[in-house]
């Protein structure tokens, strides 16, 4: 099983797809609307945490998981860690390195998206918020400020901000055209989540490119579990067999 909801695990269930050995089902939260479907069986929605999880690799009879949920989907990661540990069932992450900071970046980076909007500071300045739609409360409480905020799906009902525009979009984004829309909404500062990859860093090089700063927040802690960071490594894990130490840990 994969755990999905990612750029990288769509690029594995195509990986997988070509591999006649291997039988997969690629599981998404059920967060986005449309998600792409891939060409490989799927599920959404949540197991019922830990429990329910070891109920479905049992009785999935699941051999490995992959964990190729996004950096921040900490939750499902401490999940499968646990999950997988109890049934002894093999688990790798597919992790990309976080975006470090180059030449020209001006990074504040704080912990977690409340120390983000705090970050912002008092004065009322133009936000690009590019981190999904959870978590948008969080800036709620810092009113002063006008947002732009990107999402994948149209939202159903209000926003929990008042002054913000929308823009509906998916990624994956590129420079130019992400430098456009924040000139064009004339945005001062940038919130992110430390993703890594390609997907989403063009707002990163945008940022850059107009040199403004960004508000960059670090990853949530996940227990420590063999991480690769190419969907050419997991192949390669999955057309081998397990070692003991892999199982029961
Ligand atoms: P989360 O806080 O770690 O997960 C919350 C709960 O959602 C999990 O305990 C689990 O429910 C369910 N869940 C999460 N991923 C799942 C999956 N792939 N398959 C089945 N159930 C899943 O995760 P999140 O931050 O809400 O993210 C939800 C999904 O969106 C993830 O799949 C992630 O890859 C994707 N995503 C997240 C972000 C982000 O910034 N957080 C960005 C892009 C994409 P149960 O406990 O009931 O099993």
């Amino acid at each position: 099983m994969i755990l999905g909801g990612t750029a990288d695990a769509n690029r594995l269930a195509a990986a997988v797809a070509a591999e006649p050995r291997i039988a997969a089902v690629l599981s998404f939260a059920g967060r986005t609307e449309t998600p792409r479907l891939p060409p490989i069986p799927s599920r959404i929605g949540g197991f019922g945490g830990v429990a329910g999880l070891m109920d479905y690799l049992r009785a999935e009879r699941i051999d490995r998981v992959v964990d190729a949920t996004h950096p921040f989907a900490a939750q499902m990661s401490r999940n499968a860690v646990d999950a997988c540990a109890a049934t002894g069932v093999p688990l790798l992450a597919l992790e990309r390195a976080p975006w470090q900071a180059q030449s020209g970046d001006r990074w504040i980076e704080v912990d977690d998206l409340t120390a983000a909007a705090v970050a912002l500071g008092a004065a009322p300045r133009r936000v690009f918020l590019g981190i999904g739609r959870q978590n948008l409360d969080l800036f709620a409480n810092h009113p002063q400020h006008s947002y732009l905020v990107r999402l994948v799906d149209q939202p159903r009902g209000l926003l929990p901000l008042t002054n913000v525009e929308i823009v509906v979009a998916r990624g994956p984004f590129d420079r130019d055209s992400d430098r456009a829309l924040l000139e064009a909404h004339r945005i001062e500062i940038v919130v992110a989540k430390n993703a890594g990859g390609e997907a989403a860093v063009a707002k990163i090089e945008a940022a850059r490119d107009l040199g403004l700063p960004v508000v960059m927040v670090r990853r949530p802690a996940i227990p420590p579990r063999r991480t690769v960071a190419s969907v050419a490594e997991v192949m390669d894990w999955l057309a081998h067999d397990s070692t003991p130490t892999e199982r029961g840990v």
